[in-house]
């Protein structure tokens, strides 16, 4: 229910436009093909996935001699489910065996404060002791926000000062995991994307750390996209993923956007699986992606 309120801007981008499209049309021709080839693309799955949706549509049409427009629907919708099964796979986060540590890279004001809050409350309801790191310390809010989120959910907030080295944080955060034994250790980073280096040397010298420091936790690097940037997050996401080992993708303001196709595009340009779903500013506003319910959502 909550999934399809907060697609509702996408399901009127792209399944009110198709709608619209299938009544005005008595039965599927190249013009209505094409016609729906700019709704997608302007849906924002983007070129690349919307030509092989498209060219697997139109075999499927052929082959079965479908003729009614009506059909477009439930075709693209196992299109879709289809797409998003094979590289988002619906895998879950990966935090077992405990202990585990999650490393949070994403720019600034894509949400990454309010998703590491989010998940430290969806941990925390599960049983599970969280611990946070503040490893995003070249800005002073950046900290402040993380101290608030964890206060709200009633979660340890490990920090320095602003300016102060963020892998020092990072290694702190761990020996105090280890001594109160929590379960999920979660890091935020800085999210400073203005030279691919700096990143990667950043980010290096925290992997380095866990590497080293815990190298029995259960390991997961998130990547924290605003979907309603839609191509844009694409390409942030091209360049994380030349500076580090991403292993899971958090969409948020899904709620806010048009743009949910981007989810589409994603995960079949990056093949990098979405995990978690941002779907309003509040606590419990965090799901698990799950392919067929997006895609349900969407057309439902
Ligand atoms: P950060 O700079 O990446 O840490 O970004 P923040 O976590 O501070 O979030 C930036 C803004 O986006 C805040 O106003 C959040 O409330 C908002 N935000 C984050 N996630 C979502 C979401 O899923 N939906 C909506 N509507 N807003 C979100």
């Amino acid at each position: 229910k909550r999934l399809k309120e907060g697609l509702s801007k996408t399901k009127q981008g792209i399944t009110g436009k198709i709608e619209n499209l299938v009544k005005s049309y008595q039965k599927i021709d190249e013009e209505l093909l094409e016609e729906l080839e700019e709704i997608l693309i302007t849906a924002d799955i983007g070129v690349q996935t919307t030509m092989s949706i498209m060219d697997s549509l139109r075999d499927k049409i052929k082959t079965d001699k479908i003729k009614e427009p009506e059909m477009i629907k439930e075709l693209l919708k196992e299109e879709l489910k289809e797409i998003l099964g094979k590289f988002s796979a619906d895998e879950k986060l990966n935090i077992e065996p405990s202990p585990a540590i999650i490393l949070v890279v994403g720019v600034n004001g894509v949400g990454k404060t309010t998703s590491i809050g989010k998940i430290a409350h969806k941990l925390k309801k599960q049983n599970k002791k969280v611990l946070l790191a503040a490893g995003d310390t070249f800005r002073a809010a950046a900290v402040e926000q993380l101290k608030i989120w964890g206060d709200r959910v009633g979660v340890e907030v490990i920090s320095h000062q602003e300016g102060s080295d963020p892998a020092a944080v990072i290694y702190d955060a761990i020996q105090a995991a280890k001594a109160r034994q929590a379960d999920v250790l979660i890091c935020d980073t800085a999210g400073r994307l203005h030279n691919k280096k700096n990143l990667m040397n950043e980010l290096g010298k925290i992997s380095k750390i866990v590497e080293r420091e815990y190298s029995t936790a259960t390991r997961e690097v998130l990547l924290v996209l605003d979907a309603t940037t839609g191509q844009n997050a694409i390409q942030q996401a091209k360049v994380f993923k030349e500076a580090t080992d991403i292993s899971g993708l958090v969409l948020t303001k899904l709620d806010g956007t048009a743009k949910g196709g981007v989810v589409v595009g994603i995960s079949q340009e990056l093949a990098i699986p979405v995990k978690l779903i941002g779907v309003g500013e509040k606590m419990q506003d965090l799901q698990e992606f799950d392919s067929q319910s997006f895609v349900n959502a969407l057309f439902g």
